[in-house]
């Protein structure tokens, strides 16, 4: 059923895509915006787009976090100013995790660097055919890297937005690069996402110590560890609620009716992303759990095929 929302959904994504098309790709101008913000000692986000990575400076040399958005140029241009700004090598490059759009033009860096990601990042990339350097090294739950003095802590807290996504943390400064799991604005919907591995995954972020910045990967704002608490109370509450009005049988387009969520209007994007959210959630709590009367292996499959004849309870 949700397959069959999410495939109506893209098809209408994509005709007006289609209807705008030409329009659109004229309009686009990628790149007009890059930046360089020192952010700490040794710690710099870099972006443009409304994108971010990072990177971290040492006397031996740099730490470059994630690539950027395919048709930004960024990635380029990231690489020409640290040659001309610093007079040490790119030494590692760590991938946050294998999507498209924190990978892209990553591989720029090969010539230098050693990268580095999550055990399970490594399939994604190469089954995506990602344009991005895939990792040399990877690891299951926590290394350390050592580069010029700095310790910088790759922690990986579950599977949560992805299976491989991972955190960069320079606890002697503070400082938490935690790419798209640090927002302060709802995802587009919760495809690729345990939900309620993120759920754990945002509270051990919220308690790690020697936090005082954390740098999210979309949009321009520094953001603090209040953050993921508050994003972990809009999933759960979603959650929660999604939950409760499927236990009653209520079927999915009543619940995107009765969801409203209006107490985290805080959080960006409720008018254009809660839709896609309640869907996704339900999706994965249809997944999640089983009605006390049993569903037929051939209801699941209408329900896939049809949502209307999707029934949660008796
Ligand atoms: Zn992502």
């Amino acid at each position: 059923m949700v397959n069959r929302v999410l495939g109506s959904f893209s098809a209408m994504l994509l005709l007006a895509a289609l209807a705008a098309g030409p329009i659109a790709a004229q309009e686009r101008q990628w790149g007009q915006d890059r930046s360089i913000e020192q952010v700490s000692q040794s710690v710099y986000r870099w972006g443009s787009d409304g994108q971010y990575g990072a990177y971290i400076l040492t006397s031996e040399g740099i730490i470059v976090v994630d690539g950027h958005y395919c048709p930004s140029g960024t990635v380029d241009w990231l690489k020409s100013e640290l040659a001309r700004r610093h007079d040490v090598p790119v030494s590692f490059l760590v991938l946050s995790h294998d999507h498209q759009d924190h990978t892209c033009n990553s591989q720029l860096f090969d010539d230098t660097a050693v990268t580095v990601g999550h055990r399970n990042i490594r399939p994604h990339i190469v089954r995506e055919q990602r344009i991005s350097s895939v990792p040399d090294v990877t690891f299951e739950n926590e290394m350390d890297l050592h580069l010029g003095g700095v310790k910088v802590t790759l922690l990986y807290v579950g599977p949560s937005h992805s299976d491989n996504l991972i955190h960069v943390h320079v606890p002697d400064e503070g400082v938490l690069i935690s790419i798209d799991i640090a927002r302060d604005s709802l995802f587009p919907d919760l495809r690729d996402m345990d939900v309620h591995g993120m759920l754990r995954g945002l509270r051990t972020l919220s308690r790690l110590d020697n936090v005082d910045v954390v740098l999210p990967g979309h949009g321009p704002r520094l953001l603090e560890q209040d953050n993921f608490m508050r994003m972990h109370e809009f999933l759960q509450t979603l959650h929660d609620s999604v939950l409760d009005h499927m236990i009653a049988g209520r079927p999915l387009p009543e619940i995107r009716r009765l969801v409203t969520m209006e107490e985290f209007r805080d959080l960006g994007g409720i008018d254009t992303a809660l839709d896609p959210n309640i869907v996704t959630m339900y999706d994965f709590l249809y997944r999640y759990r089983e009605p006390n009367d049993r569903l037929t292996e051939f209801e699941a499959v209408s329900c896939i095929e049809d949502s209307s004849a999707c029934r949660t309870s008796d």
